[in-house]
């Protein structure tokens, strides 16, 4: 699924229609999670961070309990059976994630900390054989900090020039100027998949055959997608891609970089120590094959096998029934929220995920969140690691109500509600 419109979708009935085949129910899914199950300020939690990070259901809990429990030992060295136990669960999430991403080649899989990680090991190794002096890396103005300031930094070292293509006032980036921008001196293309501030989802096909046409690679930070949609990193000609596991009801502290063979066999690894080497003197070090050339050190093992299991859970419920149940979600979500005086909603873009910026009269959206709080719903307000988006807008901050498999339409009422006890505090 690479662009869902929106706009096609309307109210979780036709939804629930869609997703038919799998039988996606989040009245169901909700029993998964038990952290769901409990009461804020004597009220039920309702969830609505999902972007800044999901619940984990408790077959990720329990795996990563069991790993504890029954297997922990270190990966890759061991001759006893609990390290190849712990080796081969380890092992399996990086094929788990090859088929989740579509990716050829399991060894095109890296674990790492996360998309930040992620993005910086591409800068950093990447970068520094490919960027000089003169060059430029095109980002665009969504980004999240995660996929700017890696950039800042390479092109201060390199002496690069760092450009930003413009969005327009749906929170969409402007393609024109986009294809403008890239020039000879264009070595990559770093660009969000879906803005976590925004929720638009950007046409990354579209965008990887106008770069491609110039030869120019294309990074895509999948941060927020991959919880929302199916990828075929081929398909939409992704040559490198970020994620994180708790964006998608996995552990924290662990994530993934994909990026095409060709490329990564080309990098220099970007940290040295166990693992990432087959051979190590004093005179000479000769360094490991894919993908253990990029995972130096004890890596979060109970983290990835945690990774693996989140994997199998989005297998399970299908990643394109979640699509189709919480893009209903979002258009009810949207509806209800048009419905409040005063509301306004940052990012209107007709292609979106689940997340839902707004902006309320002038009710700082730190109020927003803390009155919410009190009804037991849980957003997230600020400026989301995304200031430039911020400054575009002309505002400082806004209000985040973001989706998950598990949220309902009882969810969203209880949002609104809750929004009509700001404006009561306000009025
Ligand atoms: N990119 C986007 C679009 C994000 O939403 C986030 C997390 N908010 C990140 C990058 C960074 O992810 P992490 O903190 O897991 O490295």
């Amino acid at each position: 699924m690479e662009i869902v419109d929106t706009s096609s979708l309307s109210e979780p009935s036709v939804a629930a229609g869609l997703a038919g085949g799998c039988g996606i129910d989040a009245v169901d899914f909700r029993h998964d999670f038990p952290a769901l199950n409990q009461k804020i300020h004597g009220k039920p939690l309702v969830y609505l961070d999902n972007a800044a990070t999901t619940q984990r259901p408790q077959c990720v809990i329990d795996e990563i309990t069991r790993f504890h429990r029954e297997d922990n030992s270190n990966v890759h060295r061991g001759v006893h059976l609990l390290s190849e136990r712990a080796t081969q669960a380890f092992e399996a999430t990086r094929e788990k994630i090859r088929h989740l991403l579509s990716a050829e080649h399991t060894h095109e899989i890296i674990f790492t900390r996360g998309t930040t990680e992620s993005i910086n090991l591409v800068a950093q190794s990447w970068g520094h054989g490919n960027v000089g002096e003169g060059d430029e890396v095109l980002i665009t103005e969504m980004e999240h900090h995660s996929n700017i300031v890696p950039w800042q930094m390479l092109c201060e070292r390199q002496g690069a020039r760092l450009r930003v293509a413009p969005i327009t006032d749906e929170g969409e980036i402007d393609l024109e100027a986009f294809e403008r921008m890239i020039t000879d001196r264009t070595r990559l293309v770093a660009v969000a998949h879906v803005s976590n501030a925004l929720g638009t989802i950007n046409p990354i096909k579209r965008i990887a055959a106008i770069a491609h046409a110039r030869g120019v690679p294309v990074l895509v930070d999948g941060a927020q997608a991959v919880p929302h949609m199916a990828i075929d990193v081929r398909d939409i000609g992704a040559d490198f891609y970020a994620m994180s596991a708790h964006k998608m009801y996995g552990p924290m502290g662990v994530g993934v970089l994909y990026g095409r063979t060709e490329l990564l066999d080309a990098m220099p690894p970007w940290m040295g120590g166990g693992d990432m080497i087959k051979s190590v003197t004093f005179e000479k070090t000769v360094y490991n094959d894919l993908p253990h050339k990029f995972e130096a050190g004890t890596p979060n093992v109970p983290g990835v096998i945690g990774l693996g299991a989140a994997a199998g859970y989005l297998e399970r419920v299908c990643l394109r029934n979640i699509a189709a149940h919480e893009l209903g979600l979002l258009a009810y979500a949207t509806r209800r929220l048009h419905e409040i005086p005063g509301l306004r909603i940052i990012g209107t873009s007709p292609r979106k995920a689940g997340v839902i910026s707004f902006v309320l009269a002038d009710v700082h959206p730190h109020d927003i969140g803390t009155i919410l709080d009190q009804e037991g719903v849980a957003i997230r307000t600020g400026h989301h690691c995304a200031q430039p988006v911020m400054k575009r807008f002309g505002i400082a901050a806004t209000a985040r109500a973001s989706l998950g498999l598990y949220n309902t339409t009882e969810d969203i009422d209880a949002l609104i509600r809750g929004l009509g006890r700001v404006r009561e505090v306000f009025a």
